[in-house]
């Protein structure tokens, strides 16, 4: 682990007037900074069309449109103002763009209708404030990617449903038979989204009800009816009932469309709700209900867990002596440099401002402490700049808990929580409880 190691996740190729960018550079950067993403700027086209060339599509290209005011065509004879169409023509094709225009223009459909059918990703208005375009353009880094798999349990519904096509579209389809114990099995897995039958609901009317008014449900679960044919009196007595929408039964690559659309934004939401924006990681929410689900395959398979709470020693003195941007780098670089140890079950949250938590699967204590004793001396390492020959290094102190000694997250987060405290108090920089 290097300390130049790239900071942010994403990047943002940006072209854009010479005026606009002196303005807004510094505070567009500080909030996209917050939202793990760097931006490039460009004021020539021909520097951004072969940046985006060369990118492997994993950024965003955004053009604000002003720029044209500003841009010579160098094309033909003589300079004058490039015209959009040419800019349009020079763009590099296969890729997406994100447009800045200005209102005048979006008032002017046959413009507007040009631009979004110009292999436009998405157009923002302006006046745009810095802080809601970076974002909405993290929204679209959301939107790109494939993200966490979308758990859906079926009733009644068996073989009416293609599971291979759903599935490769991360759909998970579970089939459930028994109307009458679908609210525990949803309980069990706490599926994004629940689809039953017409017949089901015929037979059994309180169906959807009783899932939904469980205190405890997901308000982000969606509860859908699987209807044979048009019968507007049952729909809306289903509608009544607490199901948020209908699918017909008629088409099955129709359904399997209409289904990974919902999919799709049921994971957006998701990863907004559960996810810290300025790393990446889950947040509190998240964290909850992946450890909850974690715990419930640590009981079936009979494995052990490890719960550590982490916090950065003397932090407020790191802010007070070399700033909230500083301590901000800190915070990035320990998410950076924890995020490696982590296997493939285990889990990494921004838990607090800079206090994460990992949970290890099927580990030990005494194993999770070596792996975190291991990060401890991992971040200790890094040489952090402040000032122009002067570096400094930093430590955090550690708390394990295990499961099954401690039997929910709740009592899991307590008990690692006051191992913390205990390590704070015997001197920092070290994991409680050691072997
Ligand atoms: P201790 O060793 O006992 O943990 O001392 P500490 O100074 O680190 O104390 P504490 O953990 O209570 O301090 C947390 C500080 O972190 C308080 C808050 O101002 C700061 N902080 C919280 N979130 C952020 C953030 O996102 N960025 C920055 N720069 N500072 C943050
Ligand atoms: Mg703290
Ligand atoms: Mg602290």
């Amino acid at each position: 682990m290097t300390s130049d190691a790239p900071l942010y996740r994403h990047r943002v190729h940006f072209l854009s007037q010479n005026f606009f960018i002196k303005d807004h550079r510094a505070e567009l950067l500080l909030h996209a900074h917050k939202y793990d993403f760097d931006i490039v700027f460009y004021s020539e086209l021909a520097q951004f069309v072969a940046a985006v060339g060369l990118d492997t599509g994993a950024s965003l290209f955004v053009i604000d449109l002003d720029a044209l005011h500003n841009m010579q065509s160098d094309l033909g004879d003589g300079r004058k103002t490039l015209m959009l169409g040419e800019l349009l023509a020079r763009l590099p094709p296969g890729r997406e763009y994100v447009y800045l225009q200005s209102a005048r223009q979006g008032g002017r459909f046959l413009l507007q209708q040009r631009l979004v059918d110009s292999n436009c990703l998405a157009y923002a208005e302006k006046p745009i404030a810095n802080d809601v375009l970076v974002d909405k353009l993290f929204n679209l880094f959301v939107q790109k990617k494939r993200g966490d798999t979308v758990r859906l349990v079926a009733l009644g519904a068996a073989g009416e449903l293609d599971d291979a096509a759903l599935l490769r579209q991360q759909v998970e389809v579970i089939h459930h038979k028994e109307a009458t114990t679908l609210h525990l099995r949803v309980k069990e897995l706490q599926p994004d989204l629940v689809l039953i039958g017409d017949s089901e609901f015929v037979r059994l009317d309180a169906i959807a009800r009783v899932l939904r008014k469980n205190i405890e449900a997901d308000p982000v679960r969606e509860t859908v009816l699987l209807q044979r044919s048009p019968d507007p009196a049952l729909t809306r007595r289903a509608l009544a009932s607490g199901f948020d929408a209908i699918l017909h039964r008629s088409d099955l690559d129709l359904l399997t469309a209409q289904l990974v659309n919902r999919a799709g934004k049921i994971r957006v939401n998701k990863d907004l709700i559960g996810k810290d924006r300025a790393t990446g990681l889950l947040n509190k929410i998240g964290l909850q209900r992946k450890t909850q689900d974690l715990i419930r395959q640590a009981t079936q398979e009979n494995k052990p867990l490890a719960f550590a709470v982490i916090d950065i020693d003397k932090f407020k003195t790191i802010n007070d002596t070399w700033g909230h941007h500083f301590g901000d780098i800190v915070i990035k670089r320990l998410c950076l440099s924890l995020a490696p140890h982590m296997g493939e079950r285990d889990l990494l949250s921004r838990f607090g401002g800079e206090e994460f938590v990992a949970v290890f699967w099927d580990c030990t204590l005494p194993a999770a402490w070596q792996r975190l004793d291991a990060m401890r001396q991992a971040f200790g390492a890094i040489a952090f700049q402040v000032g122009r020959a002067e570096t400094r290094c930093f430590s955090f102190s550690g708390g394990l808990a295990g499961f099954p000694e401690q039997r929910s997250e709740n009592e899991l987060f307590l008990r690692a929580d006051a191992m913390l405290y205990t390590a704070k108090e015997s001197g920092r920089n070290r994991i409680c409880p050691a072997p």
